[in-house]
Order: structure tokens, then C-alpha cells, then sequence
């Protein structure tokens, strides 16, 4: 159990000091935001968002062409998304909407990646027709595409090792890609550069997600040394040469006060290492490095405001919140921890066990258990962190729960409405009543 105390650290069972989370914003700000656009909304903090693009590009600086394809899924607003662009990103793709999502934001040719899976041909049409990168997740899409649009002169394709991820020979099980959906196996692999070849690619890349969430400064290195050994063998068996490698998402970030966060100058200089070791000797220093990030980029930068709008004492204490799962579903499916911060009262002592729920008709719907916190009221502001990435995007109407609204923290400290609150007529907006005899 964590008990903070006042000021800037909290302190542990065991006694241990650690650093606590600050939220971005302050109540003031909460309050003043909260009397224009009512809770619940998740808000994003810009300079947080450029500061952590400007740390990747810079861990990566090294390498020439190195580019960030932000992980649209993780949040996909156009305003977020221009603001990525604005600092260089380019855009990671997975469905029809998030391309035309890309396409709207201005997005050009290579500028979007398409890693999809059990793609539809409508998908593979149009990520053809804007000429983005089309990450083949599977040997048998080589002829659907060839069949659908021809192959493009461009193509990339995903690659799963098979067996188990650890970072080091002794490390901990970090991802199982044999029970993975997704990519060619080895043999496949070898195979589908030689038919790409003989079909008309002549610019080749090579894919890989292996671990999600990874908490170590070693999963894109050693990720890297199995995609760059790869990729030597490819050049030696094939006679293809890569001229990108991408390593897709999976950097993580620290949910948990007490947990370290990774370093991602570290992370770059790590990859480095690897890069100069493996692909400089076999002559392939050209290739060009790019990521897929989304929790990384964003999750930080995001927060869900709410209200505390019910207490109740039973056999717990319960705080009931006006946001519940259908805004953020990862401590309801994963049991995953987000921290909260009670506005206005970081600096009270956190001497109250409460339950914060939601008000879904799911005992799951809880954003925290048996968490210690100042005393809440009803009417305070509550900060859930961390829900800049895998939040909204996850939402859902169940209990017929409507969706809430985004909002922009500004470099200057004004906000912005990036997205409204869904309202009941967007939840009946594909119903036609009219066909019945119900009131209308
Ligand atoms: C989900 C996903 C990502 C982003 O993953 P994060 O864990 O958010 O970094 C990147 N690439 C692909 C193909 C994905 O499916």
C-alpha cells in the first residue's frame, strides 16, 4: 500500500521514498476549464506532447531518415495528430478510418505506414492510393495485393520470430510472438523478399512488435539485434537489401509512481550499438530506423478529469465518479493501474481508503482499489493519469454511457475543445425511428 505524505515525495510501505506523480494541471485550471466544458474529458498536454517527440527524435538523431510513425490507434484526434506532425511524425495505420484520418490531417505518401491485419481490400485500396507504405502482415497478402493494386515499388513486411521474447538469456518471458497473430515466419519471410523482388519492389523494409508495454531500456536494442541479424541474412540469402527497419511500438511508460521510467536517450544510444555492431559491417549503414510508438508518445500526456459526484459506505468506501469505464477501459480488462490525484489536495495525506468507481452496471468498473487518498469530497476534481494513450480511443457505449470530450492544453495555457462530448442523438444516429411508430 502507497501513503503519501506532503510535498513532492510519498512514502512506502517499506519506507522507501519515491517521487510522486504531478498532474499537468492545477485545480485552478481544472475548475476554470470544468465551468465551460463539464466533466468527465480527457485533456492533453501540448508542450508534454512536443517535449517527448523532441526526445525521440533527438535519441535517434544518429541515424539519417530515422522517423516516428505515431500509433494513430493509441489516440487518433486530428488535433493531436497535426501536432505530432508538426514535429515530424508521420502516422502508423491499421483501418480504413485512421488512413482517412491521416489523409485529412494532411499526411502525404510515405508520410503513413500501414500495418494492418486480416486486411479488408478496401484498406489495402486506399492505403495503395495514397501511397503509403504497405506493411505486409502476411505471406499470402503478397498476391492479394498484387491481385488488387499491383505491388508498389515500396513495400515492407512484418516479421514474428516464433518462440519466446526475453531481453537477456536469463530475463524474464517479455512477449510470446509464437502465439502471436501477426507476421511471416522466418522461412516466409526469406521467401516473400524474393517474390516482392521478382514482382517489382525495389525499396524493402522489415517490421516487428514483439512486447507491449516494456518497462527496460533493452527491448528496442535487443528487438533491434534480432531484426538487424535478420536483415543481414535477408542481404546474404536473398540479395535484398533493407533500406528500413521499423520497431513498431512497445516502449512503455511508468503507470506506477514507484516504477522507473525507461530513458529513451538510452534506448537510442542502445540501438546505436547494435546498429554499428551488426548492420555497418555487413555493409547495410544506410538503413533507415523508424518507430511506431503510441502509449510512449501520448500516455503521459494525457489525463481523464472527472468529478466525484457519489460517495457510499458499505462494506468499503466508495467515491463515485461521473467518468467510468466506457472513457478509460484499462483498469476494467487489464486490472491496470492508474494513478490519481485528488485536484487541489497533493499535498494532504493520504488517509482515506477508498474505492473510485464508475457507475457501469459491471463490478469491474472501478479505477482504483483500495487506494489510500485525501479525504474526497463531493465536487472534487479527480485526475486519473496516464490516459493520454489507449483512453478515449478504447471507449465504448455501453449502459448506453456516451463518449466524452477531448481537450487541449495549449503551449500558452489556454485549452481548446478538440473533440465534444458525444450526445444521445450520436448514440441513435443509426437507428432510423421513422420506420416504426415510436415517439420521436
Ligand atoms: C498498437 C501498435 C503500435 C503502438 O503500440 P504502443 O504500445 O502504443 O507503442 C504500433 N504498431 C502497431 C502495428 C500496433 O499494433
Amino acid at each position: 500500500m502507497v501513503q503519501c505524505v506532503p510535498g513532492n515525495k510519498i512514502i512506502r510501505k517499506d519506507n522507501n521514498i519515491m517521487a510522486k506523480k504531478i498532474p499537468f494541471i492545477t485545480k485552478e485550471k481544472a475548475e476554470q476549464i470544468r465551468a465551460e466544458i463539464p466533466t468527465p474529458f480527457h485533456i492533453y498536454d501540448e508542450k508534454g506532447i512536443r517535449a517527448t517527440a523532441r526526445a525521440l527524435n533527438d535519441a535517434f538523431a544518429w541515424n539519417k531518415g530515422f522517423k516516428e510513425y505515431f500509433a494513430v490507434k493509441a489516440t487518433p484526434n486530428p488535433f493531436i495528430m497535426k501536432i505530432l506532425m508538426e514535429e515530424g511524425c508521420g502516422f502508423d495505420c491499421a483501418s480504413l478510418t485512421e488512413l482517412m484520418l491521416s489523409d485529412k490531417v494532411g499526411a502525404k505518401g510515405h508520410d503513413i505506414m500501414f500495418s494492418s491485419n486480416e486486411t479488408p481490400d478496401e484498406d489495402f485500396k486506399l492505403a495503395y492510393k495514397l501511397g503509403a507504405i504497405i506493411n505486409l502482415d502476411d505471406f499470402t497478402h503478397i498476391d492479394i495485393l498484387d491481385k488488387l493494386t499491383g505491388i508498389p515499388e515500396t513495400i515492407c513486411c512484418r516479421y514474428n520470430p516464433g518462440g519466446d521474447f526475453k531481453t537477456s538469456e536469463t530475463g524474464n518471458v517479455m512477449g510470446t510472438p509464437a502465439d502471436a497473430k501477426y507476421g511471416f515466419t522466418h522461412d516466409q519471410l526469406l521467401e516473400g523478399y524474393r517474390i516482392l523482388k521478382e514482382k517489382g519492389a525495389k525499396v524493402f523494409g522489415m517490421h516487428s512488435f514483439l512486447a507491449s508495454n516494456t518497462l527496460t531500456n533493452d527491448y528496442y536494442p535487443v528487438l533491434a539485434s534480432i531484426l538487424f541479424k535478420t536483415a543481414v541474412e535477408i542481404k546474404e540469402k536473398v540479395g535484398v537489401e533493407l533500406s528500413f527497419i521499423d520497431l513498431s511500438g512497445g516502449v512503455g511508460i511508468a503507470y506506477r509512481p514507484e516504477q522507473t521510467e525507461n530513458d529513451i536517450k538510452v534506448i537510442g544510444e542502445g540501438v546505436r550499438k547494435a546498429y554499428e555492431e551488426i548492420l555497418v559491417p555487413a555493409g547495410l549503414g544506410g538503413v533507415k530506423l523508424c518507430t511506431e510508438l503510441g502509449r510512449f508518445m501520448l500516455a503521459p500526456n494525457g489525463m481523464l478529469i472527472a468529478t466525484a459526484i457519489r460517495e457510499k459506505h458499505i462494506y468499503k468506501e466508495y467515491i463515485g465518479l461521473d467518468a467510468c469505464a466506457a472513457n478509460l477501459m484499462r483498469p476494467a480488462i487489464y486490472d491496470a493501474y492508474h494513478h490519481i490525484t485528488v485536484l487541489g489536495k497533493e499535498n494532504e495525506p493520504c488517509d482515506h481508503e477508498y474505492d473510485i468507481v464508475g457507475g457501469l452496471c459491471e463490478n469491474s468498473d472501478k479505477f482504483a482499489h483500495e487506494r489510500m487518498l485525501p479525504k474526497i469530497d463531493i465536487g472534487d476534481i479527480i485526475a486519473i493519469h496516464d490516459t493520454g494513450a489507449h483512453g478515449f480511443s478504447m471507449g465504448y457505449n455501453y449502459n448506453g454511457k456516451l463518449r466524452s470530450a477531448e481537450v487541449l492544453l495549449k503551449e500558452d495555457g489556454s485549452f481548446k475543445l478538440i473533440r465534444r462530448a458525444e450526445t444521445p442523438q450520436d448514440l441513435f444516429a443509426t437507428f432510423d425511428f421513422s420506420e416504426y411508430s415510436f415517439r420521436n
